[in-house]
């Protein structure tokens, strides 16, 4: 049986050493092989110029179009500001129990608050929203543990006070769901 695979898409001018960080710690968490692959994505299609903020939703119908390998899950990482119709941001989003989601690093970095730079923290809040959406691919929904990973964030605030891990019943359902996408048949 092979390893389930994560596929991390640049979207926009993303800062490499994001990616490379991501690659390198999502497989301590989940037992997945993760790799960084270049997809086209269209930007501009999903840019709001009345809230010059871009639709995740178009991003993720683009990165699902261009999805191939059945065994894979899709996760782009962007550095514009991301939003859906009824709310004024979104850090990311993701299909519920589907193949791909997005996620945003532009309101991870202290900058975004008139704050200086800091790169462990904006590293941390990065792996933090990664395994946020890459659950809820995996199936999982928001949890009320606010130590877990899957707690719901809405300001930078509670990415901060939520720890890396899943708590124990995430965990579960993530490993689960892991082992079913790993003998999953592989792409032709
Ligand atoms: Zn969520
Ligand atoms: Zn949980």
């Amino acid at each position: 049986m092979g390893r389930a695979l994560i596929e991390l898409v640049p979207i926009g001018n993303v800062d490499a050493e994001v990616l490379d960080f991501l690659a390198l710690v999502l497989p301590e968490t989940l037992p997945v092989s993760c790799h960084i692959r270049n997809h086209p994505v269209e930007l501009e299609a999903a840019y709001h110029p009345l809230r010059q903020q871009y639709h995740s939703t178009e991003l993720l119908a683009q990165l699902i179009r261009g999805h191939r390998n059945p065994a894979a899950k899709v996760l782009g990482v962007t550095d514009v500001d991301l939003f859906i119709p009824i709310l004024t941001f979104v850090f990311g989003e993701a299909q519920l129990g589907g193949t791909a989601a997005v996620l945003s690093i532009y309101r991870l970095d202290q900058r975004f608050y008139g704050l200086p730079e800091d790169r462990r923290l904006f590293f941390e809040r990065c792996e933090k929203e990664a395994l946020h959406e890459l659950g809820h691919t995996f199936g999982l929904v928001h949890c009320s543990d606010f130590e877990c990973v899957m707690h719901f964030s809405n300001s930078i605030e509670h990415v901060d006070l939520k720890s890396n891990a899943f708590c124990a019943s995430c965990g579960r359902i993530v490993r689960e769901a892991i082992a079913r996408l790993a003998s999953a048949p592989k792409a032709s």
